[in-house]
């Protein structure tokens, strides 16, 4: 028996009810690490997401005008469930997920900080009076849940990816239809199992997994989904973005990045490199601000990456859930071959490999950390998300060239630099087109402040009080006829 088998919940939920597919077809989920079988999920598709819409459409209707004593309060409990609970569901996300069981035991604990944060947040969620024209009337301006809100999620932080958009949408009177990704499903469908336990009504949280085109249409068809919040490429963002078009949903759109990390002659060299290891390496390079562009300054350039090849080569390499392990295996397949193209186009075009550069002697997913020099504009790396432990180090002269350089892409999520000058630190947040910036920090994501791109990279904002908006309508009411 695992610590996680009592968290390891093989159905969906539905209107308070766990069930299977219609068609009783499943899933599997495998461990990348191990490539065991870990369970199954259901495969479901449109006619289980309708029932699952029926039931949160139906249960809105109470959510939305419980008291707000009694939101906040299950909020507490859920917080309080995750960190009761957090060893085994870390577990559980790094045998699913790959990643090494610290860093799955700092994303139970901030998906639970999330959901404490918007319990919090939701008690300052305040409306106006504002002057009226005339003294026969008094207009307001009020806020109000938006509705069903649909939420779908990757597989790269397969739980704190989902508190993100459960806080705000539970804490503003939402019901919610989630899917989690299919390679990741068992640390959403937990989420199910944890708002139960702690009682929140029926039919407010139900979980699907399965056909992501199927569920994700039916999702996007109907009118009663009035908000669609969801993580995941910009390809597939795109794609519903037009789809929401018909219904004119409300979307939030967390998509992909390209961070560009750039350090000047005038850093300080070890924490810039404290900064980029966490930076690259986190999830083994598979995370939306993951860095995927080193802009080195050529002061600093060759010292840069002296210690970054040492801290790279220093890397512990295995299963995530074994002590000291600090890169798991990659997700898949595909990504590692993603990672391969990156490296043969990359070298192709006069880019060095520094250190590593192929598939790790473990086998499977496993992929050495990897450095690369000389890498330039021409190639794949410089456009297209890595995500992957692949460090492609640029070298450069003047700050104009850096920040240009850092701004010629479609992306807008994270950008990172290190420097010591003030001014310079005010020209990068002035100039660099990005939605969150690091300035000296390689970690910069905490609920206090609003997470989200800009560009291609999306829409909307996770965490800080403008988390809280997007699950909110506004409405404004006039009540005249006063001096009667
Ligand atoms: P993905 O392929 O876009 O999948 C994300 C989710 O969308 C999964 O649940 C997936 O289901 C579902 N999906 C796929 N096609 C769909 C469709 N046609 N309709 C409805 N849903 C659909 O992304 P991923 O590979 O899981 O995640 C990696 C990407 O997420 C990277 O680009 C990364 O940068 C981005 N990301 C962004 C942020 C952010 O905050 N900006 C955070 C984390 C990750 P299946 O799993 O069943 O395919």
């Amino acid at each position: 028996m695992r610590d996680f088998d009592g968290l390891l919940v093989q159905a969906n939920l539905i209107g308070g009810a766990w069930c299977d597919a219609d068609t009783g077809q499943t899933v599997s989920v495998t461990n990348p690490a191990t490539h065991d079988v870990l369970g199954t999920v259901p495969n479901c598709g449109a006619a289980e997401t309708e029932r699952a819409i029926d039931a949160a459409a139906q249960a809105f209707d109470d959510w939305s005008r419980s008291d707000l004593s009694v939101r906040v309060g299950l909020l507490h409990k859920l917080h309080d469930a995750l960190m009761d609970q957090q060893e085994p569901l870390a577990q559980l996300l790094t045998a699913e997920q790959g990643k090494p069981l610290a860093e799955a035991r700092g994303e139970i604990a901030i998906g639970a900080a999330y959901i404490r944060w918007f319990a919090e947040e939701v008690r300052r969620a305040k409306g106006e009076i504002v002057p009226a024209p005339t003294a026969d009337r008094r207009l307001m301006v009020t806020r109000h849940p938006v509705g069903v809100v649909a939420a779908i999620t990757p597989w790269n932080f397969p739980s704190s990816m989902l508190a993100r958009k459960l806080g705000p949408a539970l804490a503003a009177g939402c019901t919610v239809v989630a899917k989690p990704a299919t390679a990741t499903p068992y640390s959403g469908l937990v989420w199910g199992k944890l708002c139960q336990d702690v009682g929140f009504p029926d039919g407010v949280v139900n979980i699907l997994t399965g056909s992501a085109r199927d569920i994700g249409g039916a999702i996007m068809e109907s009118p009663r989904v009035r908000k669609v919040t969801f993580t995941g490429s910009t390809d597939v963002g795109k794609v519903l973005i037009r789809q929401s078009a018909d219904t004119v949903k409300k979307v939030s759109m967390e998509l992909g990045g390209n961070a560009p990390f750039i350090v000047f002659d005038d850093a300080d060299l070890d924490a810039a490199i404290e900064g980029a290891m966490i930076a690259k390496y986190r999830n083994m390079g598979q995370t939306c601000v993951c860095t995927n562009r080193f802009y080195v300054q050529a002061g600093i350039h060759d010292a840069f990456v002296a210690k970054l090849t040492a801290a790279t080569e220093a890397l512990v390499v295995g299963d995530g859930s074994a002590d000291g392990v600090q890169q798991g295996p990659m997700i898949d397949a595909g990504g590692v071959e993603k990672v391969e193209e990156m490296i043969a186009d990359a070298t192709a075009k006069g880019g060095t490999i520094v250190t590593g550069g192929k598939r790790h002697a473990l086998g499977g997913t496993f992929f050495e950390p990897t450095v690369m020099t000389g890498a330039t504009a021409d190639m794949q790396v410089a456009r297209d998300e890595i995500f992957g432990p692949l460090s492609a180090v640029f070298k450069f002269d003047t700050e104009d060239e850096a920040i240009a350089a850092a701004n010629a892409t479609e992306f807008g999520l994270a950008a990172y630099a290190y420097t010591t000058s003030l001014g310079r630190t005010f020209r990068l947040n002035e100039r660099l087109e990005y939605g969150l910036i690091g300035i000296n920090s390689g970690l910069i994501t905490t609920v206090e402040a609003p997470f989200g791109g800009l560009k291609e990279s999306g829409m909307g904002k996770e965490g800080g009080s403008q988390g809280l908006e997007d699950y909110l309508s506004v409405k404004y009411m006039c009540v005249a006829g006063l001096d009667r």
